[in-house]
């Protein structure tokens, strides 16, 4: 699998430290509210569990599944949901955990079907961003750090399915995309 990358873009260590400070803010920005974190499957499901456990005050936690990628490099900007939650979010604090933000797409959508539920708050917290890819415009509250438009794999993110237990966010080797 290393063989497989060209470069590492975010380390462990960066990704850790992200992670730890927007923990804090979250803790403090939550403190005496009901909060729920919602995990976007199956990419976010890494960055959740290293959030949720540097959080110091009590959460809920659920997951969504939703399609927007397959197994390629280019968004469809189609988002179907595949697994909903099961909790009920009536006036609860909802913040969304992505593991990257791009076009904006997949967030925007979520948003506005959990605001239909009546939450308290619906709010994004993002471990990746790729600002110079955005198609619509969406606020990320709680933002992760910014990386070039370029495809990237690891800490979560997959390319047909692999790579997502790389430990930092990678780019892939050229050949890997022309053996396909
Ligand atoms: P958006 O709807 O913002 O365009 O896309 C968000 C989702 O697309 C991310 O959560 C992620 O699953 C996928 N995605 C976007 N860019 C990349 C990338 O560079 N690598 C991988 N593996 N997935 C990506």
């Amino acid at each position: 699998m290393r063989n497989d990358i060209e470069s590492i873009l975010v380390s462990k260590e960066a990704l850790n430290e992200k992670t730890k400070e927007l923990a804090r803010r979250i803790s403090q920005d939550y403190e005496g509210k009901e909060l729920v974190l919602i995990g976007v499957l199956k990419g976010g499901f890494v960055f959740l569990a290293d959030l949720m456990r540097e959080i110091t005050i009590p959460v809920d936690m659920d997951f969504m599944s939703v399609s927007s990628y397959g197994d390629s490099t280019k968004s469809s900007g189609v988002v179907r949901i595949i697994k909903d939650i099961d909790i009920n979010i009536t006036n609860k604090h909802v913040l969304i955990v992505e593991d990257l933000v791009d076009t904006g797409l997949t967030l925007k959508h979520l948003k506005e079907l959990l605001n239909t539920r009546g939450p308290a708050s619906v709010k994004i917290c993002t471990a990746l961003d790729k600002p110079s890819r955005r198609k619509v415009e969406i606020e990320v509250e709680y933002e992760g750090i910014e990386i070039p438009d370029e495809f990237v794999v690891g800490y979560g993110l997959d390319y047909g399915g692999k790579y997502r237990n790389l430990p930092e966010v990678c780019t892939l080797s050229p050949r890997i995309y022309e053996n396909r």
